[in-house]
């Protein structure tokens, strides 16, 4: 490849504009012209495309969101709305796309593939849920809020002996709840990878109320259920119990990335840029166990991200 472009798509996530600079600058040192593709898919449609020098990604690395901004667009996921992208990187010489983001700018990705342009898919969501990835842009940050919320509700907790339920991000993935409510000893952990038993969890309550304990958190993912559905069962359940609900929303995705997340960013940032400089296209690049990796993205999209089954007990076993 001899000019790539790069682009952000799906939900924004902290960290995006890390692994933008690190596209952007990779590409320039290995000699490559670079290009910024505005709002995802549909700048790609509506040529938004400029191109960018070293200037152009400075005073980004600590912000969250995205300078390239990202968009959902429809039009993308037609034939014809691809040919009109492709098209377009086509006609500037771009033989090659970086493109951060979830699983449905993964497929997008993959089509422009097979339309001829090289592309290469970074993870950049803050739910976790990318396979062959141990970890996505963004996901580091998002837990470091949801702790943050949880330390500063149990000052207000203890010193009045309450119950709060924390509802945060992760339609299909646990992954925030799990990792959150491992670091801010959360006494219940709500996920949609494991059932759970509302009688059992309000027994357990009432028993440490009794006992002594003079607060409980629960960390509920949204792909479960909303947070007040389970203070009302718990409610209805015991009388004595009546928790405050949080929901935490979109502050999940704000903010500035922490360091993991700028490391992880710019360290795939690098990584898509040299693999696309060897000639691959069509892979999602992760890291697993320290090692950057690159795997079809067919088979990320295809396979569903395994739960963290020993963390989850391990969170259980701690929380008694
Ligand atoms: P998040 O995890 O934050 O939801 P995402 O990348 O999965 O991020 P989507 O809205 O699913 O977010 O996808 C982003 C864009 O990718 C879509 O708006 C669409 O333009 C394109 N896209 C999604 N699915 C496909 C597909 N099957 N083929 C081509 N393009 C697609």
């Amino acid at each position: 490849v001899k000019k790539i472009a790069v682009l952000t798509s799906g939900g924004d996530s902290q960290g995006m504009n890390a692994a933008v600079r690190a596209v952007v600058r990779s590409g320039l040192y290995h000699g490559l012209e670079v290009y910024a593709v505005q709002r995802g898919y549909a700048g790609l449609i509506n040529d938004d495309i400029r191109q960018m020098d070293l200037r152009s990604v400075g005073d980004i690395i600590q912000r969250g969101g995205t300078i390239l901004q990202t968009a959902r667009c429809k039009e993308f996921i037609t034939p014809e709305g691809q040919q009109m992208g492709a098209d377009n990187l086509m006609k500037r010489g771009i033989d090659g796309l970086v493109v951060i983001g979830g699983d449905g700018s993964y497929q997008g990705a993959n089509k422009l593939s097979k339309l001829g342009i090289k592309t290469m898919g970074l993870p950049g969501t803050i739910d976790n849920d990318i396979p062959f990835t141990d970890y996505t842009i963004g996901f580091d940050t998002a837990v470091s809020i949801v702790v943050d919320a949880i330390n500063k509700l149990r000052d207000t907790m203890s010193s009045h002996e309450r119950s709060s339920i924390v509802e945060v991000m992760g339609r299909y993935c646990g992954d925030i709840a799990l990792y959150a409510g491992l670091a801010s000893g959360a006494e219940t952990i709500l996920v949609p990878e494991v059932p759970f038993d509302l009688d059992e969890i309000s027994d357990r309550m009432e028993t440490n109320f009794k006992l002594g304990k003079r607060h409980s958190i629960i960390i509920v993912a949204e792909g479960v259920c909303k947070g007040e559905d389970i203070a009302n069962e718990i409610s209805r359940r015991k009388d004595s119990i009546e928790p405050r609900v949080t929901v935490l929303g979109h502050i999940q995705r704000g903010g500035a990335p922490t360091h993991n997340d700028r490391i992880l960013a710019s360290s795939l940032g690098d990584f898509a840029v040299r693999m696309l400089i060897e000639g691959e296209s069509g892979k999602g690049c992760g890291i697993i166990k320290g090692e950057l990796t690159i795997t079809d993205i067919e088979k990320v999209v295809n396979t569903k991200k395994q739960f963290n089954m020993e963390l989850y007990e391990l969170a259980k076993r701690l929380s008694q």
